[in-house]
């Protein structure tokens, strides 16, 4: 490289600092979004970063210690002289043990934070481009802090786990595992009903004590207790014990949406008195 080639990148650096400055410093923090500012672009280029996050973060990755002359020059700025320190706090050797915890802990303030100033959930789109905040997430494993809410609401069981306790210090957050909580118990309390009408089913057409039979329908696929499907007789009728029959899963997904007498009576057609039904396998 000439001196003049190696003059002319310090300008840029020197220019991109004194700019980069002058924005946090009018942000009041480093801004997340891009700075319609063409001259700052340029220089950025020049350096090979594409935003002010890109380049700080560049130059923090040369800086060891608060001795060195990267750290005199940029922490005049009290803005970056947060965001290195925070970075050099963070790699610390003895910090390292206790980074998970922290990265949970970080998240949920990223959250709260964000609940607190737009006083809604963040959406599934809203993406951080702050790139300490995408690390908080990428120690997560979320891509984006909506989907780190859903991963945490997913571990929620009910209200006394302390997760819940956590997190429902935010109205927002509280209100949407709430939610969530109901929702499951719904599905919960469907499934058992559904569990129930099943047995019902079984009972009135084959019996309590039976664990094996075949296939109300077709009177050859073995069925079991714990392995059948209840299909109506009348598909527009209720489905109601009356109108629920046993049936192998072949059958019905053959019925559909026919009527079971019809569906039968087809089944005696097709079928030739030798031929036997194909086994079924589930
Ligand atoms: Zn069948």
């Amino acid at each position: 490289m000439s001196d003049s080639d190696s003059s002319k990148e310090k300008d840029y650096w020197e220019d991109t600092c004194r700019m980069i400055f002058k924005i946090c410093d009018q942000f009041e923090e480093i801004p997340e979004k891009t700075i319609k500012s063409k001259e700052l672009l340029i220089c950025l280029k020049k350096q090979k970063v594409n935003s002010i996050y890109d380049w700080i973060d560049k130059q923090t990755q040369k800086i060891n210690s608060i001795d060195c002359e990267m750290y005199l020059k940029l922490s005049q700025n009290k803005h970056i002289k947060q965001y290195i320190d925070d970075f050099l706090e963070n790699n610390k050797p003895e910090k390292k043990k206790e980074k998970k915890i922290d990265y949970w802990e970080k998240a949920c303030e990223l959250l709260f934070t964000f609940c607190e100033d737009n006083k809604e959930l963040p959406s599934k789109n809203f993406i951080h481009t702050n790139k300490k905040k995408v690390k908080i997430l990428e120690n997560q494993n979320a891509e984006t802090i909506h989907s780190w809410l859903i991963q945490q609401t997913k571990k929620i069981k009910d209200i006394d786990c302390e997760l819940y306790k956590k997190l429902s210090k935010n109205i927002y957050v509280k209100e949407h595992i709430d939610n969530y909580l109901k929702k499951i118990e719904i599905e919960e309390k469907i499934k058992v009903k559904n569990t129930e009408i099943d047995q019902s089913v079984w009972n009135k057409y084959i019996g309590k004590h039976i664990k094996k039979s075949q296939c109300w329908c077709c009177g050859c696929n073995e069925i079991t207790q714990s392995k059948f499907y209840c299909c109506p007789v009348l598909s527009e009728a209720d489905h109601n014990l009356n109108n629920l029959r046993p049936v192998c899963r072949k059958c019905n997904k053959n019925i559909g949406d026919n009527n079971i007498m019809v569906y039968v009576e087809i089944l005696v057609n097709i079928n030739e008195p030798d031929d036997e039904c194909e086994q079924e396998h589930y």
